[in-house]
């Protein structure tokens, strides 16, 4: 029998989370303090399904691949380096924040991860998530994906979904 109707597949499952610090700033001179998440993540993909198999794309490695995504930026301080607002500087082994031309942070490079982002948002984690995940996809030339989407979920009941075409 011929499978009717449109498929996608998601996983958020308990270790596909991030524990990261982070703020943001609004429009005028609002900025957050630094403080954290424990983030949530699900990756969603639509695509035919594989004809032998009559699956979409295998669960094992999609949750593999948001692990791996996960824990790049698992335990660390979220910084972005493309604010008009925010000027994140690395300096040796160190990254220098400055709010507003004001200093701000003296972090240890270490603990940091430069994202290339206007805003730390849990939409624009949102979008590099799942700009990730499209590059992985793309790695291992998965045929008949149609779309993808990473919910990112930043408190309970709290989330931005990015959908990318494929
Ligand atoms: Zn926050």
């Amino acid at each position: 029998m011929q499978p009717r109707g449109q498929f996608r597949v998601s996983v958020s499952k308990d270790d596909l989370v991030f524990s990261s610090a982070h703020f943001i700033t609004y429009a005028g001179h609002r900025c957050e303090g630094l403080h954290g998440h424990n983030y949530r993540t699900r990756a969603t993909v639509d695509g035919a399904l594989d004809p032998a198999d009559k699956l979409v794309f295998d669960f094992l490695e999609l949750k593999r691949i948001m692990r791996g995504l996960c824990r790049e930026i698992d335990h660390l301080v979220l910084l972005p380096t493309q604010s008009s607002r925010i000027s994140v500087v690395e300096d040796g082994d160190r990254v220098r924040v400055a709010v507003d031309g004001m200093p701000r942070y003296l972090f240890p490079r270490r603990d940091c991860a430069l994202l290339p982002l206007a805003n730390t948002t849990v939409e624009m984690l949102a979008e590099l998530l799942a700009g990730r995940l499209r590059a992985e996809l793309g790695v291992l030339d998965v045929a008949g994906l149609t779309a993808i989407e990473v919910e990112v979920e930043e408190n309970f009941g709290q989330s931005a979904t990015c959908r990318m075409q494929l």
